[in-house]
């Protein structure tokens, strides 16, 4: 036998196994004979079918190399046996060739249930000694047809699709040797190999391929024997046709897969009819939140399908794909342009509202990825949610304590904000959590909230050095409490008022500096008194939120490069419109017009409880400050775009008491000084802050390490750089700012994406 396990390029073309025997010339093996043929993966396919004439179109169509005109010549000269029998014949076959099988050869299949065919390998094997035994591994291609027989064989049927690998004996180096060179087999065919265990296998099978084929012939079954079957399927349009397409299926091989398949498949579909039986009670009951509920949280299932499949839950490519911003230098900044909603409220407005009573309407919701993940925990958690559409969400809350135990972890992508709240809203719930994110996010620190929240009497695990994931344990009762926090951090402040929602008494928080109190205006907002006394905040354990209207404001985050951009940019005059001008977030503002910069304040109102306005700003020579330290908590998201405008500024720009930076998305210190010196910008970085002197700003590349703002501030830079800009790791933009590309476009800057 020929066994080359280790491929080189030149390889690609040789045999990588001498004889192949196929027994069962249908679909499947008329498929992979003429694929193995084709693509030179064997050297010799021999064939063998019940019935003559299907070997004889075999060999005709030039999808086998040889007929066998029994079992036993047809194995006993093979490397490798590829059983292509309906799974209910395996064994009866197996049975007829149990001691033909030569030594060291290989025994594989492509049924679509795994369980059975080792239960037919160990019974057709029972009584041969192990060494004459051939090493077994089970597969299952993920591809097929409608079609049957050999004259459907298609060489190319399996590129691109999956083949699961169900190897049962991995413990010597000849089975460990025999899984390499199925692989290879399959991969060398154009398939993408798997592996998984057996029972795994015949339970995603039976969820996703078994139960879609049993609904899809009942109800074709159902509607034919309809009095008036004729005009029912005149009038089914293509949606009835796309979904029944799988009911001209094989019935024999169906039929013998759901009896190969008995259990898993009853399991889903015990599931399934429970669901359809609830489904009915409320259409009976005119129960449209139940029906809104599941029609809800099945499109967005369906809508984030690859997602999904990529293991990013319902967020999209976060840290996959490596989108690259490419920018030419110079450009102009004008126009009139409103910036995506801000952030902190969207997070903010899907919480409260899904914990009020009442419907709750949001407009202007940002559609990021972040606040998409935070929407989809509440709908993992039981509250029905409408949208979003074009910015327009409805939630239907389900009161202070009706939140119900989620399938399984919670996952909030790229997002702290959303991990450090959940953390104080689900600390006094009655049941479990997890709470997990993607890679940046699983680096961040959580102690800083799990450590008050034990303190009112939550249990919590996190995972090494108070990383996430975080494991909140239910039914522990929280008790208010006074806590000093020891950084500003507005996420801590939240986490625990949140937490003092569900906790006897009062709690309180008092902060070192003014933070964003986005949680306690919205809590009024939702009729949940927040008292605000100097630096503390309280409230009383208990309440009851009622559902509101929400008009998100633009973020002043995503406008603050915006406001940077047109100061640096001589001739700049651009307006955005409704931005969100909390004064806990104005410290862009006041930053900029402390270094010079021109804006102006026009169209100032409030909107639920949050003051909004349009900004007008123009070019104006910026020069260096010493940045106010009470001003940094006021800014902290927008440092840097700002380091972008203390590189354009006459006179040297001076950041301190701003080491909460380093553990951001990034260290954003660092990140953002070596991006500066990859464009020709020298800074000085101090523990807790940078020194940056006006220079001008060269070309070159950046690498954002994923963090959206650093990629963003970079975008801004490229208007006074003197060279093209390129800055790789991109795709976290799409979390705060899913439109910044283009809008960017729009205003002038000269950008486009790789
Ligand atoms: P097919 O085109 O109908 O071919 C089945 C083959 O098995 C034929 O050669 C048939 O011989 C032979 N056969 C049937 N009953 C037999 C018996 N009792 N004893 C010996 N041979 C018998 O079917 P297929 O689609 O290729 O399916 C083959 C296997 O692939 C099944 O295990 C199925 O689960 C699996 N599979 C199918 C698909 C798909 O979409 N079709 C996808 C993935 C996996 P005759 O020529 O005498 O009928």
């Amino acid at each position: 036998m020929t066994i080359v396990n280790v491929t080189t390029p030149q390889q690609e073309h040789e045999f990588i196994i001498d004889t192949v025997a196929i027994i069962g010339l249908g679909l499947i093996g008329g498929s992979l004979a003429k694929s193995l043929r084709e693509n030179g993966v064997a050297r010799h396919v021999i064939g063998f079918d019940r019935r003559p004439d299907e070997l004889k179109q075999g060999l005709a169509l030039g999808v086998i190399d040889e007929s066998a005109t029994s079992l036993t010549l047809a194995v006993e000269h093979a490397d490798v046996v590829v059983m292509a029998v309906p799974v209910g014949a395996v064994e009866n076959v197996l049975s007829q060739i149990n001691t033909s099988f030569k030594r060291g050869a290989i025994l594989t299949d492509v049924g679509s249930v795994k369980g059975c065919f080792v239960d037919a390998v160990n019974n057709a094997f029972a009584t041969v000694p192990d060494q004459n035994r051939p090493i077994v591994i089970p597969g299952h291609p993920i591809a097929g047809s409608e079609k049957s027989g050999v004259s459907a064989a298609n060489a190319s049927l399996f590129v691109q699709h999956k083949v699961i690998l169900t190897p049962i004996l991995s413990t010597g180096a000849a089975e460990f040797e025999a899984l390499g060179l199925i692989r290879r087999m399959w991969e060398r065919c154009g398939a993408v190999v798997l592996e998984m265990s057996v029972d795994h296998h015949d339970d995603v099978l039976a969820a996703t391929s078994h139960l879609p084929h049993l609904i899809a012939f009942s109800l074709v079954d159902t509607l034919a024997g309809e009095g008036d079957s004729r005009e029912i399927f005149k009038y089914a349009a293509g949606g009835f046709r796309d979904f029944t397409r799988i009911a001209s299926s094989d019935p024999v091989m169906w039929s013998d897969i759901f009896i190969s398949n008995r259990d898993s498949t009853l399991k889903v579909l015990d599931r399934f009819a429970d669901d359809l039986a609830a489904l009915r009670q409320a259409i009976d009951n005119e129960d449209s939140k139940t029906l809104l509920g599941v029609f809800t949280r099945a499109k967005a299932a369906r809508d984030h399908f690859g997602k999904i499949l990529s293991g990013q839950a319902y967020t999209t490519t976060m840290n996959t794909e490596n989108v690259i911003f490419k920018l030419k230098p110079g450009g102009e900044v004008n126009g009139t342009i409103r910036v995506a909603g801000d952030k902190s409220m969207s997070h903010r407005s899907i919480m409260l509202g899904s914990l009020a009573d009442g419907v709750t309407e949001v407009e202007g919701f940002l559609e990021g990825e972040d606040s998409l993940a935070t929407l989809q925990a509440f709908r993992d958690m039981g509250v029905v949610i409408e949208g979003p559409d074009e910015g327009r969400v409805k939630i239907y809350g389900v009161g202070v304590n009706g939140l119900k135990q989620p399938p399984g972890a919670l996952y909030l992508g790229n997002s702290g904000t959303a991990m450090r709240l959940f953390a104080g809203l689900l600390a006094g719930q009655a049941f479990d959590t997890e709470l997990t994110g993607d890679e940046s996010l699983s680096k961040r620190p959580m102690e800083r909230v799990a450590a008050p929240l034990r303190e009112m009497g939550a249990v919590i695990e996190t995972a090494e050095q108070g990383r996430p994931p975080m494991k909140i344990k239910g039914g522990s009762p929280l008790k208010g409490m006074h806590y000093d926090m020891p950084m500003a951090s507005a996420q801590v402040k939240s986490c625990v008022l949140l937490a003092g929602l569900y906790a006897s008494g009062e709690t309180s928080v008092t902060e070192p500096a003014p933070t964003r109190d986005h949680t306690e205006r919205m809590l009024n907002g939702f009729g949940y008194p927040v008292v605000r006394e100097g630096a503390t905040a309280s409230l009383s354990g208990g309440g009851s939120l009622t559902a509101t209207k929400i008009d998100v404001p633009a973020d002043i985050s995503s406008a603050a490069f915006f406001l940077v951009a047109a100061s640096i940019t001589p001739g700049a005059k651009l307006t955005i419109q409704h931005v969100g001008m909390n004064p806990t977030r104005v410290g862009v503002i006041n930053i900029l017009r402390a270094m010079g910069g021109n804006i102006e304040i026009s169209n100032e109102t409030v909107v639920g409880g949050e003051p909004v306005a349009d900004l007008t700003v123009c070019y104006s020579p910026l020069k260096g400050i010493n940045i106010p330290e009470d001003q940094v908590p006021l800014a902290i998201d927008e440092f840097p775009v700002l380091f972008i405008a203390a590189a354009c500024a006459e006179g040297k720009t001076v950041l301190t008491g701003a080491e909460e930076l380093r553990v951001k998305e990034s260290d954003r210190i660092q990140v953002m000084a070596d991006g500066l010196k990859a464009v020709g910008v020298e800074t000085l970085v101090t523990p807790d802050g940078i020194e940056i002197e006006g220079q001008q700003i060269q070309g070159g590349t950046v690498d954002s390490h994923g963090d959206h703002r650093i990629a963003m501030a970079f975008a801004v830079a490229s208007l006074r750089a003197n060279a093209d800009i390129t800055i790789n790791d991109c795709a976290n933009v799409a979390t705060s700012f899913p439109n910044f590309v283009a809008l960017a476009g729009q205003v002038g800057i000269q950008i486009s994406v790789a």
